[in-house]
């Protein structure tokens, strides 16, 4: 029997090579088990996708270790990672890798420890090896060359003399938690003669044997045992010593909501939400898979309206996922969940442990949890009788993963609802325009919750013209509006959320005398600054100028690039307001585990009255105090290089807003900008989805964008300056020279950030309508094209399908 092998190699084509199974595995093998195989003089991993009778590999050897008892990728997944390694031009290895928890990339360690053999004959430095070995075992083998350098064959030689033993753990094993338990080997009746003949002053060893007699237990753990009989190792240690007692470890599921309570409060739907309930419960009973698009304002209920289809999910026995963007996937938001349906919901996000996530994975494989609620990486939860699908603010681009495979959740979801035939809900307050424009074909079905549930009102928007502040002699960050209103919230002590968008943090140049913005005269596209030489860049097509001195349009000398921190609006806002207690929220403040729920608890408790963040606090939050919601910046959104921007911004104020007056106190929101007329900041003051939608759907036909064309971003990097040019002007030669009516082929240019790491970084974006199939065969085409003819493993080529950034 032979089986084929997918492993790490740097080859696009790679699926897979054949080893032969040996008999003591031939009965536990299968197709998406993982394996450790040998490849030239090394054991790698490897999964296997393919099992069979004859091969017709002439040498072939022998699988050195199967590592996985129940497969770790079903059927499902070795199909699903053969379709996006195809689909996002990526190394079959990798991909199968990111279907899995990270847990079980297993890194192998080496361990040394003394050998049975034993050799009279040792040199001094052997015997000064063996010495140190011998109370330090098992030993790292890094550890043990590291303290001996220069005797790596002397080492050597003593491994394969037998004198040293070597031995491999993986990693993956101390993902599982593990506990100790003392395990008694002795009957109840040997307990009681062990009794016995203890001497009289061995108290707490009798207490030990007793507390297993009289619970008729031969195991405990370790930790309950020293607790409840207030003893301490050493008495264990002397138990153990006399042979009847060993420690053992046994694993243990970590579940992080483990001391938490969790309520539900029974709901009865409005008629709005039971209509749009009894379309999707319709497609679930009659599997029908065309998307619906749920388009629902902030607090119209569309949560309540998931948690009812996955009870009916749960009815028919199936399965159910729910992708929420990470930030959003609050405390609160997992309650509502596990208090509706305990322990059959398993959460997995990355601000967990790779142990947590390895846990709940194996949760779901298990058959135990039948409903994940989790970022982007929980679209490849194990389930094997999927029925549903959701994905909730479906706009966001945290779904996008940015490292190889470059993945989207949306894509991933859509394969894997036909697969199963299950029913896939995307949900939003502010659709994407690709996703709007799906609906508006009639390719996803469209569903709409126009009201909220309570009737209450959207909150006020007002738009503060900062150029006009400028002129009135305000060069402050606060419009004097602002100030006033966060002046009277304070005195009223309600509550305040400023926002900041830090994300285009001085990458580019606008005039604050008239707002205008230095654009690429070819893409429409801001340029970016770089700091380096001074010099603004447009990131789509290479276009470089010099940063001017004067406002081309007005030409004040009040140009610069712009941004500011969170950390300076702090500063200002205990400068201006004395007294005030601000929150501030961002990357900085949040790195901690648990960080972010501490923070948002005192602002919750009242303790404080300012909460000022980055995009993390734009969602998800409901503080029935705030009645202001401020956005200090909206342009440096609005200003990032990217196509997508307009639309970025509309969905983040209309976030943003929905954060005020969501209960009995009114709200305010202020955004301040210096491009007051700009459409999408227009439409977002108004709550108006559809004459957004309609007017950048204009723009994007206009320039050639997304929806009404795909792109791919393909970057190659090298090391060699002019080996990294040569490689992509190869490619975009043999790419051009295929593609020649169906697509158009822009660049190669110097990427935006055109070094990094000492890699020198060229691009090229792919422009096509529907041609995806032949698009991507010319791709993987031209890159092996490259790879046969400059043979150097070292460059770097990167796919990137629908591409969030252009960076
Ligand atoms: P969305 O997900 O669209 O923002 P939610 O489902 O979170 O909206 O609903 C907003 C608020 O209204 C929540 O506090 C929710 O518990 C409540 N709610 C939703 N539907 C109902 C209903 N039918 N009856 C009473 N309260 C509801
Ligand atoms: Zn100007
Ligand atoms: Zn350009």
């Amino acid at each position: 029997m032979y089986a084929t092998v997918v492993i790490d190699i740097p080859d696009l084509k790679h699926q897979g090579f054949d080893y032969q199974i040996p008999e003591p595995y031939r009965s536990t093998i299968q197709v998406g088990s993982r394996v450790l195989v040998p490849l030239t003089n090394r054991l790698v991993q490897g999964y296997v996708v393919d099992i069979h009778e004859t091969t017709e590999v002439g040498k072939i050897r022998p699988i050195h270790e199967v590592l996985d008892i129940i497969p770790s990728l079903s059927q499902e997944m070795i199909q699903l990672g053969k379709w996006m390694s195809e689909y996002y031009v990526s190394q079959l290895f990798r991909t199968y890798q990111i279907l899995l928890p990270a847990a079980l990339k297993t890194k192998m360690e080496e361990y040394i420890i003394i050998g049975n053999k034993e050799l009279s004959d040792l040199t001094l430095i052997e015997i000064e090896i063996m010495d140190w070995i011998r109370p330090r075992q098992p030993v790292s083998i890094k550890k043990l060359l590291g303290s001996f350098p220069g005797n790596e064959k002397i080492i050597k030689e003593l491994i394969q003399s037998g004198v040293l033993e070597l031995q491999r753990e993986f990693k993956d094993k101390t993902a599982k938690k593990k506990i100790p338990y003392l395990k008694s080997r002795l009957t109840l009746e040997q307990l009681l003669l062990e009794i016995a003949a203890l001497p009289k002053q061995a108290i707490k060893q009798k207490m030990v044997l007793e507390y297993f007699i009289s619970r008729e237990i031969d195991e405990v753990s370790l930790s309950q045992l020293l607790s409840e009989l207030k003893i301490t190792r050493s008495t264990i240690q002397l138990l153990v010593k006399k042979g009847n007692f060993t420690i053992i470890e046994k694993e243990e599921y970590r579940d992080p909501y483990k001391d938490r309570v969790f309520q539900d409060k029974k709901i009865t739907l409005t008629p709005m939400q039971d209509q749009v309930l009894r379309k999707i419960i319709d497609s679930m009973e009659n599997q029908r898979t065309v998307p619906f698009l749920l388009h629902g304002i902030t607090g119209s209920g569309k949560t309540e309206i998931y948690l009812s289809a996955i009870q009916h999910a749960l009815e028919q026995g199936k399965d159910s996922i729910l992708l929420v963007p990470e930030i959003s996937l609050t405390p609160q938001m997992v309650e509502r969940f596990k208090g509706r349906f305990g322990e059959l919901v398993a959460v997995m996000h990355s601000r967990m442990s790779q142990g947590e996530r390895y846990d709940e994975w194996r949760r779901i494989q298990k058959g135990n949890a039948k409903i994940v609620v989790g970022a982007r990486s929980a679209i490849f939860a194990p389930f094997r009788n999927l029925g549903l699908i959701i994905i909730d603010e479906e706009h966001e681009s945290s779904y996008k993963q940015e490292e190889h495979p470059k993945y989207h959740a949306r894509d991933i979801a859509i394969w894997r609802a036909k697969y199963h035939h299950a029913t896939l809900v995307l949900g939003s307050a502010t659709p994407s325009m690709e996703s709007y424009y799906q609906a508006s074909k009639q390719n996803y079905q469209l569903l709409e919750l126009p009201e909220r549930v309570f009737g209450s009102q959207l909150p006020t928007v007002h738009i503060v013209d900062m150029r006009e502040q400028l002129r009135m002699g305000n060069r402050s960050m606060f419009s004097q509006m602002l100030q006033e209103k966060i002046e009277e919230k304070l005195e009223k002590k309600e509550q305040i959320v400023l926002f900041l968008n830090r994300r285009g943090y001085s990458t580019f140049v606008m005039c604050r005398s008239c707002g205008y913005v230095m654009k690429c005269p070819h893409c429409d596209i801001s340029l970016t600054y770089h700091h380096s030489d001074r010099s603004l860049r447009c990131h789509y097509c290479g276009y470089t100028e010099h940063q001017p001195k004067l406002c081309p349009e007005c030409h004040s000398p009040y140009i610069r690039y712009f941004g500011t921190g969170t950390q300076k609006v702090e500063e200002e806002l205990t400068k201006r307001f004395p007294g005030v207690r601000v929150i501030r929220m961002d990357v900085d403040t949040t790195s901690k585990k648990g960080a972010h729920e501490r923070l948002l608890n005192v602002f919750k408790n009242e303790q404080a009255d300012i909460l000022l963040g980055t995009q993390m606090i734009a969602k998800g939050l409901d503080f029935p105090k705030v009645t202001l919601v401020g956005v200090i910046s909206a342009d440096s959104l609005l200003r990032l290089p990217d196509f997508r921007s307009a639309e970025r911004t509309f969905q983040l104020l209309t976030q943003v807003s929905g954060r005020a007056g969501r209960h009995q106190l009114p709200g305010d929101v202020i955004i301040q900008t210096y491009d007051p007329e700009h459409y999408s900041i227009e439409h977002a003051s108004h709550h108006d989805y559809n004459s957004f939608f309609r007017k950048e759907l204009e723009q994007r036909n206009l320039l050639h964008y997304p929806p009404f064309t795909r792109m791919i971003l393909i970057q190659f990097s090298h090391e060699n300056l002019m080996l990294a040019m040569k490689a992509i002007e190869r490619f975009a030669r043999e790419l051009k020279g295929m593609l020649k009516i169906s697509a158009e082929v822009l660049g190669p240019v110097a990427a935006p950030i055109p070094k990094i790491k000492d890699r020198y970084r060229f691009q090229c974006v792919v422009k096509y309508n529907d041609e995806y199939f032949i698009v991507n065969k010319a791709i993987h085409r031209a890159i092996q094209v490259v790879n046969e003819s400059i043979k150097d493993r070292k460059i770097l080529i990167q796919v990137d399908v629908d591409p969030y950034m252009l960076l």
